[in-house]
């Protein structure tokens, strides 16, 4: 939180819907927007920057940036079977704490104030995240099928009633209908009702999912999820690319599908009926973890998205610009850090766009600019309740230190997770 006022003037502002807002002054005190105005006020001048809400990255696993690259070329099933999984059961506390550092800082130079992480050990990635200062929402991640649950339940349970920080918020992250029961399901919903959490839970990421779940329950992934109770609270929902047209009205008003386009590309997953389904009310952006998708970026996986959108329907018209920047916006709303807008009241989590430079000149649409020109160095300036961690193109933190330090525990990983997976689901 920063207590100082900040005053900045001659902003250009992209709202949420995508609309610009020419030559504004915007007023930040104790790190929430208190004045937006035409008038022209004394403070930094933001003559030619657009000013937006920042992003957010709604589905991740930020731990696993620790991986990336280790396994490339290879199938969905031998992705994680034999490339990934032999290492990841014998991560150890502080592969999850330097992993998830490092994604962190990648999210912020990509623009990101928030995320939903989905992960395990919550401790060293609370830890990482009081540190970086990224709004952090994190589902613990349980297994129904592993023989420590019922601990993991309840030790998650005691983290979500002891948590009292306003820029993390802790969920219950059920993995999936395919690695917990029904029963399992039900239970993990009760406990979020009564904790007043929401949850997050992978659903129908590929076809051969669906029909393993008719095949041993005669339903279909997201009907079993909303018979559980799970859809009865706040709930993200990880890929949902095959849940069905029948399926889709079960998804309440604050169920929220996040989508991360490189990873179904990279692992040849196809889209499902998700292309026919996307509207703005059920869905938005994440990146998957590092892991699949080798980069943290939401604006990278929005131009995916809306290229594929184009050539899957043969329609240049489909995946129009103000559609592609609500989608990026949405996931505000499925989180409850009170940002996502330019308006009075909402937390100071904002991006400083410089567009000129030779990437984005020149700038007819600055939304086709952002959208399908922009990278990292067209991000100038971030702000996290009111405090820059981004400065001047410059994370506000020691990254040749970070990149000692994560280089260092890739060699001890690497040589601790030869050989066979510790566990076996
Ligand atoms: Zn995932």
């Amino acid at each position: 939180m920063n207590n100082n006022k900040i005053t900045f003037n001659h902003c250009t502002l992209l709202d949420e819907v995508g609309i610009l807002h020419p030559n504004q002054s915007i007023v930040i005190e104790n790190g929430i927007l208190t004045r937006i105005t035409s008038d022209k006020l004394e403070g930094f001048d933001c003559s030619g920057l657009i000013v937006s809400p920042g992003f957010v990255n709604l589905h991740t696993h930020a731990a696993m940036n620790i991986f990336k690259g280790i396994a490339e070329d290879v199938s969905i099933d031998a992705w994680f079977n034999e490339e990934i999984w032999p290492y990841e059961s014998k991560m150890e506390e502080r592969d999850v704490y330097l992993g998830t550092r490092l994604a962190m800082a990648e999210m912020l130079n990509n623009g990101v104030t928030a995320y939903a992480d989905h992960y395990f050990s919550p401790k060293a990635i609370l830890r990482a995240a009081e540190e970086m200062r990224i709004k952090t929402d994190l589902a613990i991640t349980l297994f129904g099928f592993a023989p420590n649950y019922k601990d993991e339940l309840n030790d998650s349970i005691d983290l979500i009633k002891t948590n009292n920080k306003s820029s993390i918020h802790l969920r219950l992250g059920p993995h999936s209908p395919y690695t917990c029961s029904p029963e399992t399901l039900k239970e993990i919903a009760t406990h979020a009702k009564a904790l007043g959490c929401g949850l997050h839970i992978h659903v129908s990421e590929t076809q051969s999912q669906v029909d393993e779940s008719i095949q041993n329950y005669g339903k279909k992934p997201l009907e079993i999820v909303h018979e559980s109770g799970c859809l009865d609270v706040p709930c993200i929902i990880g890929h949902g690319l095959y849940i069905t047209p029948e399926e889709y009205p079960l998804l309440q008003e604050d169920s929220i599908i996040s989508l991360s386009p490189k990873t179904y590309l990279k692992l040849a997953m196809g889209l499902g009926y998700m292309p026919d389904l996307i509207d703005d009310t059920h869905y938005a952006i994440g990146t998957d973890g590092a892991a699949s998708s080798n980069t943290l970026n939401p604006l990278e996986q929005v131009r995916l998205l809306g290229l594929l959108l184009k050539d899957v329907h043969k329609d240049a018209r489909q995946a129009k610009l103000e559609q592609l920047w609500r989608l990026l916006m949405k996931g505000h709303e499925a989180l409850p850090f009170n940002s996502g807008k330019l308006k009075e009241g909402y937390s100071a989590d904002l991006i400083f766009w410089d567009l000129n430079k030779v990437n984005t000149m020149p700038v007819y649409n600055p939304l086709a600019s952002i959208i399908y020109s922009a990278n990292e160095t067209n991000i100038k300036d971030v702000m996290i309740s009111g405090a820059w961690v981004k400065k001047d193109q410059r994370l506000i933190l020691d990254e040749t230190l970070l990149i000692q330090e994560v280089n260092a525990q890739v060699q001890d990983l690497l040589e601790r997770g030869k050989g066979k997976a510790k566990v076996h689901f």
